[in-house]
Parts: C-alpha cells; sequence; structure tokens
C-alpha cells in the first residue's frame, strides 16, 4: 500500500467520520454508549481495514507512525465528533496505558495487557485519585499495596476511574514504599485485573446529570485485600510518580488537540446556525455585530491555541517531556479555557437548540467543563507554569 502522507490521512479521518459516525451521533447522546457500542464495534474493524488504526503507534506495531505534531492534525480531526477517538482507538485512557506498558511493561505484561489492548479487544482505565484525598497533589494517596509472598494486598478507594465500567484491567497506583525519604518515591503503579478478587466497581458515579455507562462513564472502585501477583508491577517500586509524569506529559498535549477538535465543530455549528437562522424578516444571526465579534474571537482563540498546541509537541519531540513542562502547563490551561469559551458561544448562537442533544454541543459543554479540572486543575498548571518560566530569573 503507498504511504499516506499527514494531509491524506487526515482527508482519509475527516471522510471516515462523515460517512461512519456523525451518522450515529444522536443515537449516542440520546440513548447512550451501549446503544451503540455494537455498531461502533464494526465501525472499529472497517477503521482498521482502511489502514487508520492506532495512527499514534509505530508501524511495527499496527499503526501510522506519526509523530507528535502529525497526530496533532489527526486527533483535531477525531476530536469533532465525541465518538471519533475511540473508534479509531486513540482514546484516552488507553492511549496512556498503551504508552505505558510499552515503554515499562515486561514481556508478559505486553503480552497479557498490552497486545489485546493495541488489537481493541481490551479497554482499560487508570486509577489514581481517591476521593478522600486531592487529586491535585497526588502524593497524598491512601491506597497501599502491601507485599504478601508473591503477591500485593491493595487496600483502598478511587473514584472517577474513567471508563472502569467494561474495562479488563486498571492501572492503579498505590503506595508500596510509605517509608521512602522522598514523597515522590512512595508510591507504585501495579497492573490490577477488573476482575480481581477485592476489586468491585462502587457506583458509576453520577456526572452533570447521568452516570453514563461503557466507555462513557466515571467509575468509584473499591479495593479490598484486593491480591494480585507481584509480578504485576509495572516498573520499578516507588516510581508510580515518574512513571505518572511520564504518561500524564503526552496525555495532556492528546486531550488539548482532541479540544481543538471540538471547538472547530462548534465553531462550524456556530457559523453554519448563524448564517441561516432568520432573525428579522431581512437580516440573519450572522449579519449582527456581536455575532460578527463571536466569530471573529473564536477564530483568533482557536487558531492561537493550535499554534501553542503544536509549539507544545515541537518541543516535546526535542526535548522529551521534561524538557517542554512549562509549554504543557500552558497550554493544558489555556485550552480547556478556549474550549468552554467556544462551546459557550456556539450554545448561545443556537438558541434552545444549542442546549438539546440534536448537537453534540450541549454533551461537550456538560461533560468537558471537567476540562479545567482534570489531569490537573488550572490553577497548578499556571502555578507549575510560573515556577518553570520563574527558574531563569532566579540567577540573575
Ligand atoms: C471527568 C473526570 C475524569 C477523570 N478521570 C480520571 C481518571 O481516569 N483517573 C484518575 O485517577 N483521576 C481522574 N480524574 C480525577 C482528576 O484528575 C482530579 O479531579 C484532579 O486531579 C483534581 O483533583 P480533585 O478533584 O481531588 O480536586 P482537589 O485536589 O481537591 O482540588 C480542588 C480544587 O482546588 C483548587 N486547587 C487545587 N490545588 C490548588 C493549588 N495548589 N492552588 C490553588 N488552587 C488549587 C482547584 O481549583 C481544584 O479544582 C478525573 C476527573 C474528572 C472530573
Amino acid at each position: 500500500m503507498t504511504k499516506l502522507n499527514e494531509t491524506d490521512i487526515v482527508a482519509k479521518v475527516r471522510k471516515f467520520l462523515a460517512e461512519n459516525l456523525i451518522p450515529l451521533e444522536e443515537e449516542f447522546l440520546l440513548n447512550g454508549f451501549l446503544s451503540v457500542s455494537e455498531v461502533l464495534e464494526e465501525k472499529r474493524q472497517l477503521a482498521k481495514k482502511e489502514g487508520l488504526w492506532t495512527p499514534y503507534l509505530p508501524e511495527s506495531d499496527g499503526g501510522l507512525g506519526l509523530s507528535l505534531t502529525q497526530f496533532a492534525a489527526v486527533s483535531e480531526e477525531l476530536g469533532r465528533t465525541p465518538l471519533g477517538h475511540y473508534v479509531l482507538n486513540c482514546q484516552a485512557p488507553d492511549i496512556g496505558n498503551i504508552e505505558l506498558v510499552s515503554l515499562h511493561g515486561t514481556a508478559d505484561q505486553k503480552r497479557v495487557f498490552l497486545e489485546p489492548l493495541i488489537r481493541g479487544e481490551i479497554r482499560s482505565c487508570f486509577a489514581m485519585t481517591e476521593p478522600e484525598n486531592p487529586g491535585s497533589n497526588p502524593v497524598l494517596l491512601d491506597t497501599s499495596a502491601e507485599k504478601d509472598g508473591d503477591n500485593y494486598l491493595i487496600n483502598g478507594q478511587k473514584w472517577f476511574t474513567s471508563s472502569a465500567d467494561g474495562a479488563s484491567f486498571t492501572v492503579v497506583m498505590a503506595v508500596t514504599n510509605p517509608q521512602s525519604e522522598s514523597k515522590y518515591g512512595r508510591a507504585s503503579m501495579i497492573l490490577v485485573p477488573m476482575d480481581a478478587s477485592g476489586l468491585e466497581i462502587v457506583e458509576n458515579t453520577p456526572v452533570m446529570g447521568g452516570t453514563g455507562e461503557g466507555y462513557a462513564s466515571h467509575s468509584e472502585l473499591r479495593f479490598t485485600d484486593c491480591r494480585v501477583p507481584s509480578d504485576n508491577l509495572l516498573g520499578p517500586e516507588g516510581e508510580g510518580f515518574r512513571l505518572a509524569q511520564e504518561r500524564l506529559g503526552p496525555g495532556r498535549i492528546h486531550h488539548c488537540m482532541r479540544w481543538i477538535g471540538i471547538c472547530e465543530r462548534a465553531f462550524d455549528l456556530m457559523c453554519r446556525h448563524a448564517s441561516r437562522r432568520r432573525i428579522t424578516s431581512d437580516s440573519l444571526l450572522a449579519d449582527q455585530a456581536i455575532v460578527r465579534a463571536w466569530v471573529a474571537e473564536s477564530r483568533a482563540e482557536i487558531n492561537s491555541a493550535r499554534l501553542m498546541v503544536l509549539d507544545a509537541a515541537e518541543k516535546v519531540e526535542r526535548q522529551g517531556t521534561s524538557g517542554a513542562r512549562a509549554e504543557i502547563s500552558l497550554i493544558k490551561f489555556y485550552v480547556a479555557d478556549i474550549l468552554q469559551k467556544v462551546l459557550d458561544r456556539a450554545i448561545q448562537a443556537l438558541g434552545a437548540l444549542g442546549v438539546t442533544d440534536y448537537t453534540p454541543l450541549a454533551y461537550w459543554y456538560r461533560h468537558e467543563r471537567a476540562a479545567r479540572i482534570y489531569d490537573g486543575p488550572d490553577e497548578v498548571h499556571k502555578l507549575s507554569a510560573a515556577k518553570q518560566i520563574l527558574k531563569k530569573y532566579d540567577s540573575e
């Protein structure tokens, strides 16, 4: 097969979405994830057949070998529908777990957990945040994993474990080395099958009016003497935070790329509606100065967000995640804010239609309010970016 360049891939993805996924949106929005899960499975097989599967992975792992900046364009395109990333197997939290296990898994862990995940036969989740502790400062964790012979015994409570419902395994962050002098050396990541005894889903947590289901949900998990072989430790003991930093860096860039796709779709919906909606006998909504200002402001904000994300992605490619810490934090709060503004204007422009579930705007408005909270709240990223930026002034 001739190798496609990035522009061809984006065009192919756009066509795939228009023909296969956008027509399924209404069913998903009105009746939930499980109502479309079977047909999505067929679409996933089709995506494989069309050579679009896991585009971010190297060709040797069945992907398209895209760099982070090339993947940005594809991910943006996929973000235009809530179903895009899932159908090409690029969805969080699996994409982050694929990266984690690829980098740190043993041969056995790769065979059992990673390979079926890449093939899309199973799903996974990531359990770090706890209801009783600040997720913004995850060194404060109560979940423990104590050695018991050749096993770990895990005890604790997690919540907001996205997509745990129907997942086959979770990566859990638990304290294995409570005595470590460094607060960053106390926790480890452990691979836990979701059917391990002692692990239960307490509930799918209600979020913005619904509990969701399957992939589109967030669960509370309880670990009660949950026993897993110590071979399920991912990476070295006590290195959980180092691995989490590695996982969350590209993860934040992936979220920002997806949010730009959401902004573009919202922008299209706003402009299309404003250009057709007659609001007086001789004028359209798009004729109004205030709507023109929304269009211009949104366009400028989306363009600037995209350039910042590409800049951060390029820096990650050149200097790794740690070299791009400030840029990653900057885009995390900046793009999340633009996302809220663009969605809000689009909903306002559509009037009552904007708050219905006949477009994806209301779904995104409900579920992406959390963009300013998950993977680090705005405030933490602002503090972290400022700290990085001010460093070079320390020595003056
Ligand atoms: C939709 C969604 C999906 C999620 N998915 C996952 C998942 O899959 N796995 C997982 O482990 N976790 C997940 N989370 C959890 C998420 O990462 C945490 O909610 C986040 O880290 C914030 O932690 P917290 O909710 O405990 O808030 P807290 O840490 O209690 O903070 C509360 C608020 O205090 C403010 N704040 C915090 N620190 C500071 C500071 N230093 N200075 C000033 N203000 C501050 C912020 O405004 C913050 O929103 C998800 C959350 C949501 C909402």
